[in-house]
């Protein structure tokens, strides 16, 4: 959906998930990079700036990186635009997120918490540096409590890692618990040299991960699993999401048909896309 998008910071992200994507792109690898001046940037853009589309924060690097506690920059960006009345889509692994919530509460606002496993062990292997599975949960309850709708991404689902249907039914039913509205998912689509850092990180999850995406195909510079395999897990989830009365949607798959929702949240803000498109 039509959206602009923001990064207050850039090079490479503090969470250093073995999955991520992000380093495909120059501007995100290398030490983390506060952009100090954003503020006065975004004053800006929001004053000249029409029509009022959503801003998600961010696609890419956690904009509620360990330095933005420091820096504020996340925040200071957010005051602007919630005082313009921009709808804001967060998307972050990070609790510090909670300490924005007045500023949700300012503008239309839909917080995405990404969260793929309540397995300590497994969480370590994949996202080393992020704060623990049951910390974004707790902060994400806490957002629900205050009335902005919540997202859970699962995102992404790495086949044989936390793609089995007790590990997922978990995850969909404390979010269901604590009120989230949608899940969102994907099944990870590794970039190139993924495999390569791989092996010096776990061998063995290399070589299964390396036998299991074989019939894969590689499409805009990342290997997807092979079709079938990707619609089976992603049915199968969807059927849980069902169940507990939440939305769903599949992120880059190419599965509309599964889906009950937008992926990155604009659903909630129908009136303001509505607006755009008359
Ligand atoms: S949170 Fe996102 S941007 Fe940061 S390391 Fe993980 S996948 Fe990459």
């Amino acid at each position: 959906m039509p959206k602009y998008n923001i990064n207050p910071y850039l090079g490479r992200c503090a969470h250093r998930c073995i999955y991520c994507y992000a380093v495909k792109f120059p501007s995100f690898r290398g030490p983390t990079v506060p952009r100090l001046r954003l503020k006065e940037d975004i004053v800006k853009m929001a004053e000249s700036t029409r029509p009022r589309l959503p801003v998600m924060f961010s696609d890419t690097t956690d904009p509620y990186q360990p330095l933005e506690k420091e820096h504020r920059i996340t925040r200071r960006c957010l005051e602007v635009l919630s005082s313009h009345g921009f709808p804001l889509l967060i998307v972050t692994k990070s609790p510090l997120v909670t300490r924005d919530i007045d500023l949700f509460k300012r503008t239309l606002t839909v917080v995405s918490m990404t969260i793929t496993t309540m397995n300590e062990d497994t969480a370590k292997l994949i996202e080393p540096h992020a704060p623990p599975p049951e910390a974004r949960f707790a902060a994400l309850g806490r957002i629900a409590d205050e009335g902005v709708p919540t997202l859970v991404r699962i995102d992404p689902i790495i086949p044989t890692v936390n793609s089995d249907t007790e590990e997922l039914d978990r995850i969909v039913s404390l979010a269901a618990e604590i009120g989230v509205r949608q899940i969102t998912a994907s099944i990870m689509k590794p970039v190139r040299g993924f495999f390569s850092t791989l092996k010096t990180i776990d061998p063995a999850l290399l070589k299964r991960l390396h036998n299991i995406y074989a019939d894969g195909e590689w499409i805009s510079g990342y290997k997807y699993l092979n079709r079938e395999k990707r619609l089976e897990i992603l049915s199968r989830l969807r059927e849980t999401v069902l169940r507990h009365k939440l939305d769903f949607a599949t992120c880059r798959e190419g599965f509309p048909q599964l889906n009950t929702a937008v992926c990155d949240g604009t659903s909630f803000c129908r009136k303001t896309l509505e607006d755009f498109a008359k």
